[in-house]
């Protein structure tokens, strides 16, 4: 049957952040293999119905761009199969019946009382002595087969040659190993990738939710979504947390890892969610993006602020932030002068820049040489600042500055032309009419 992987995420209702990097491992693990990959739900826990605990799933991999070529198969469709094994080992007697006091009946397996090595993908030969631990659950009291036991039964049962996981599962793999012999099965290759940890040194955990959401750093899918990363950034981001290509170069297509991608160049130790680095990677991806996608993807931030927005403003807006945005949600405040109907003057760089004496002479001015303009495009522009500059022998900051102020509320927009521009003459005057009358009260 060749090669074959599996993601097999527990449905939690969204894609975790480490079943997308898991997820991508196999994937590219698949892809660089040409092996089939499996995508397998497994359900036997969760107590929702299965759409619902699938859609988290398949939307978040969809989002990354992660696609399967068997599945989804769900565990909770397969419960004959686990009983069958479960009679297999009770009829040898590796299993026993056990009377859990407030739990009822569990069928319990003798695991093997000894050390068990394995030739782990990431760490090489490892081993455990499991002698000491106690015997294992396979099927609860509600007759629903555990985690470990369900894994064992469908790996073998779909064929599947190489388990990659987190570490988190590495206790759980001489347990499984034990099943394995028990049944008379083959084992699967397996690899453990390392955890990931926050920007504390901590594992990532969900009840730190609002914290991460603070400093920008994404647990689950939705997150990544909402705080406006692009998805090929995400999933270059999520492939170097524990993965190195074997050299410098950090930003790669998906192709571009799939040919890199090998299991041994997994690091060993956990990997730290740096968040300045997903910032990063997030503004190389949105400055590499075609202008029409970036406009379609960026349309939710702006609309969601400020409603229905015409598509050719929204388009140049994004256009004028494109080289300078990090993540999408900001478009909400540095496109605000363009779409909010009112300027809220910031009351600081009104006091530096419109209130000083001759700002506002210079800026009546510069309204006059706007109004008489043909047309206010970015060479007459330049030209009449230019001018205004030379008459009074000034920098073109006192020029420029008190301009974007007036139009703009702050000191920080796009070029002062674009600015002009993608705000229309008539807005533009009436606006510095506005910010004269302001700062000349204050006089
Ligand atoms: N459902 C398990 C998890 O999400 C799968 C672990 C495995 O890959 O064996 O952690």
């Amino acid at each position: 049957m060749g090669t074959r992987v599996r993601f097999a995420p527990s449905p939690t209702g969204d894609l975790h952040i480490g079943s997308v990097r898991t997820a991508l491992y196999n994937f590219l693990f698949a892809r660089h293999e040409k092996a089939t990959f499996v995508l397998r739900i497994e359900d036997t826990d969760q107590k929702r119905n299965k759409e619902e605990a699938l859609r988290g799933i398949t939307d978040g991999l969809a989002w990354a761009g992660l696609t399967w070529d068997e599945g989804p198969v769900f565990q909770s469709d397969r419960l004959d199969l686990y009983a069958e094994c479960a009679r297999r080992l009770e009829a040898s007697g590796r299993a026993y019946w056990r009377d859990d006091p407030g739990k009822g009946r569990a069928l319990v397996f003798r695991i093997d009382r000894r050390k068990i090595g394995w030739d782990d993908l990431v760490h090489g030969p490892s081993a455990r002595d499991i002698s000491a631990d106690p015997d294992l659950v396979i099927v609860k009291s509600d007759g629903f087969p555990t985690y470990n036991f369900a894994c064992v039964v469908d790996d073998h049962d779909m064929n599947i040659t190489h388990v990659l996981r987190g570490d988190e599962h590495f206790a759980n793999t001489p347990k499984q190993i034990s099943l394995y012999r028990a049944l008379e099965w083959a084992p699967p290759v397996f690899g453990h990738m390392p955890l990931i940890l926050d920007p504390d040194g901590e594992k990532l955990s969900k009840r730190k939710m609002e914290k991460y959401a603070n400093i920008g750093l994404p647990v689950v899918v939705e997150e990544c979504r909402r705080l406006g990363y692009l998805p090929e950034a995400v999933v270059n981001f999520v492939a170097l947390l524990g993965w190195s290509p074997g050299h410098d170069i950090e930003l790669m297509t998906l192709d571009e890892m799939i040919r890199a991608f090998t299991p041994e160049r997994i690091n060993t130790t956990p990997a730290r969610f740096l968040v300045d680095k997903l910032l990063w990677m997030n503004g190389m991806y949105i400055r590499r993006c075609a202008l029409d996608r970036l406009t379609e993807l960026s349309r939710p931030y702006i609309e969601s602020a400020y409603g229905p927005q015409p598509p050719e403003k929204i388009r140049e807006a994004v256009r004028q932030q494109q080289e300078r945005l990090k993540r999408l949600d900001e478009l909400a405040l540095s496109t605000r002068f363009v779409f909010a109907s009112r300027v809220e003057y910031d009351p600081k760089a009104v006091e530096k820049w419109l209130e000083p004496d001759g700002a506002r002479a210079l800026l009546a001015e510069v309204r006059k040489g706007l109004a008489a303009m043909h047309t206010m495009d970015k060479e007459g522009i330049e030209a009449l600042l230019g001018r205004i500059v030379q008459e009074h022998q000034t920098k073109l900051g006192h020029v420029a500055q008190p301009l974007r102020v007036a139009v703009t509320g702050g000191t920080v927009s796009p070029p002062i032309h674009d600015t002009l521009e993608i705000l229309g003459r008539d807005t533009v005057l009436a606006r510095i009419d506005h910010a004269l009358e302001i700062a000349g009260s204050k006089k």
